[in-house]
């Protein structure tokens, strides 16, 4: 791999989509640092990836630690060409003050760390002739249902966030959004609430895509030419209606 490799920068990278998105950019030739709290998965898939994959512990709700990381990209790597704002959390159920804290804890990774993440890594992205930006939002930044709303408020934020940007940082940084309905993950694992996590689950067994589709999607739009720009992609199962 060589030091004039593209790099991309990916959030959430221990499993699923941004698990699968760092092996489709390296398998394009770009070094990836990989970013999220589980040390030993990222070390695991850096090991596999090779020299030109670099495993950082990091915490998105948390700018000290988005900081460090920065650095130790440019320490490695010298340049970020792409960033994937893709760590989230899902954390459904019916409103209540009982999950108050899923809440907080939606806002924090799923709005707050992209919004930082990328202020963080913004001046690199833009330097040495401009980067991507992809924000994972969810066929919920469009869509609102019961159980859902806080997260569905995210992905909203995300969309209108992303699209203010577009306009804003337009030569420099492309800025595309890429909403996926059922993709099979961990993330429902992490739901709280019972009765919705039984049926969440089972309604994303049924029909979900896999994350290597949305990962094909992430490394088809930062390879094409830098005239253009897909900038929303709504991707659902064929079987998912709404
Ligand atoms: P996973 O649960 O497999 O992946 C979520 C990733 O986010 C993990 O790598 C996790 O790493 C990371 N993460 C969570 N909290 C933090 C944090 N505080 N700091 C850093 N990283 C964090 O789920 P998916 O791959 O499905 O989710 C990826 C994105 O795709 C999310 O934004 C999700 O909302 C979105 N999405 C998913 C859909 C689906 O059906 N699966 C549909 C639409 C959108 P760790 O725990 O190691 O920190």
């Amino acid at each position: 791999m060589s030091t004039e490799s593209p790099v991309a920068v990916i959030t959430g990278a221990s499993s699923g989509i941004g698990e699968a998105t760092a092996r489709a950019l390296a398998a394009d030739g770009y070094r990836v640092a990989l970013l999220a709290r589980r040390a030993d998965r990222l070390q695991a898939l850096a090991d596999e990836l090779g020299g030109a994959a670099l495993a950082i512990e990091a915490d998105v709700t948390r700018r000290d630690s988005l900081v460090a990381a920065a650095e130790r990209v440019q320490d490695t790597f010298g340049r970020v060409d792409v960033l994937v704002n893709n760590a989230g959390v899902m954390l459904l159920g019916p409103f209540s003050s009982e999950q108050r804290a899923d809440y907080r804890q939606m806002i924090e990774v799923n709005l707050l760390g992209a919004i930082t993440a990328t202020e963080v890594f913004l001046e690199p992205l833009r330097a040495d002739g401009g980067g991507d930006l992809i924000n994972i939002s969810s066929v919920a930044g469009r869509t609102a249902r019961p159980t859902n709303g806080v997260y569905a408020a995210t992905k909203w934020g995300i969309n209108g966030w992303s699209e203010s940007l577009r306009q804003e940082l337009q030569p420099d940084v492309r800025v595309t959004v890429i909403e996926p309905g059922a993709v099979g993950t961990e993330l429902t694992d992490h739901i709280t609430h019972a009765a919705t996590k039984e049926a969440t689950e089972a309604f994303v067994k049924d029909l979900a895509i896999r994350p290597e589709d949305v990962a094909e999607i992430i490394a088809f739009a930062v390879t094409r030419p830098r005239r253009m720009t897909l900038n929303e992609i709504l991707v659902r199962p064929t079987a998912q209606a709404g």
